[in-house]
């Protein structure tokens, strides 16, 4: 009996490891469609650890129903029990909630499915092609991945692209404005070419699910990169 608490303890307390309350400590709109918010993590980062492009699954209230959206950790901060969340806004429940955190407002949180493997041999180049929504991810990828160059593709039309937080290093990392409707075009067009420079390439793309197939299809197929040199996750579904 008390072994059979004892195992359902354990799974439960396995299970809860993985949810938790977020509470907004401040926001800042950083462009008028892109907002930072900051959070103490309610114990996440102690339980789960921390690694590069980590993200989480928040809960928002979508008309009563649960609304469950990816969202990566900008400066975790496992010591102080902090991170911040940057929201490229839009329509949706998400972006609803983030324009309107104020300090005080709580999120609950699931860890489940996020990881990084750190590729192997490290990439003499690293190919990342994103928009607002992975700018978190790719800031966060071009810094674990020191000293490598890298060429990325950053989808927005003229001007979209100001102001918001690259923190590309122009020594090394150069950084394309592709307007959305040429943004295949311009990866096919200029991808190859870095490749054939690069003896071990690492292709990161994170754009909506039917580009970010269609470049994955291209990459892998088309020009023969190994799958374990790319990574490739849709980040948001447009309609
Ligand atoms: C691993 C992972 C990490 C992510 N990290 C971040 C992050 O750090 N910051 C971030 O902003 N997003 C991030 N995203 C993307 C985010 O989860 C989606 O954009 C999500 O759909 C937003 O939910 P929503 O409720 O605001 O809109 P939804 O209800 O999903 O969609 C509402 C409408 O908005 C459109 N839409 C949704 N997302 C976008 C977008 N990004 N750009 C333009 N139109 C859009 C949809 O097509 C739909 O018409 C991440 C996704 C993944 C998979």
């Amino acid at each position: 009996m008390a072994q059979g608490r004892g195992w359902e303890g354990a799974v439960l307390r396995l299970m809860r490891a993985k949810d938790f309350t977020l509470t907004v400590t401040g926001a800042q709109d950083v462009t008028p469609r892109f907002r930072r918010v900051h959070l103490t993590d309610g114990g996440l980062l102690a339980a789960t650890g921390v690694h590069p492009t980590m993200w989480v699954r928040l809960w928002f209230d979508n008309a009563g129903r649960p609304h469950q959206r990816a969202y990566t950790l900008v400066d975790p901060d496992p010591a102080a029990g902090t991170f911040s969340l940057e929201f490229a806004l839009h329509e949706g429940a998400a972006s609803d909630w983030a324009r309107a955190a104020r300090p005080g407002d709580t999120v609950e949180a699931t860890v489940q499915g996020t990881a990084f493997d750190a590729p192997a041999p490290a990439p003499d180049r690293v190919l990342a092609i994103g928009d607002p929504a992975s700018l978190p991810a790719i800031n966060s990828l071009l810094a674990a991945l020191g000293p490598a160059p890298a060429t990325v593709w950053f989808e927005g039309s003229d001007g979209e692209g100001d102001g918001l937080p690259f923190r590309t290093d122009p020594a090394r990392h150069e950084l394309r404005h592709v307007p959305r409707a040429e943004l295949v075009e311009r990866v096919r067009a200029e991808l190859p070419a870095q490749l054939t420079a690069t003896a071990h390439p690492y292709v990161w793309i994170t754009c909506d699910t039917r580009t970010t197939r269609t470049l994955s299809a291209y990459v892998r197929k088309e020009l023969g990169v190994p799958k374990e040199r790319v990574h490739a996750l849709g980040y948001w579904r447009a309609d």
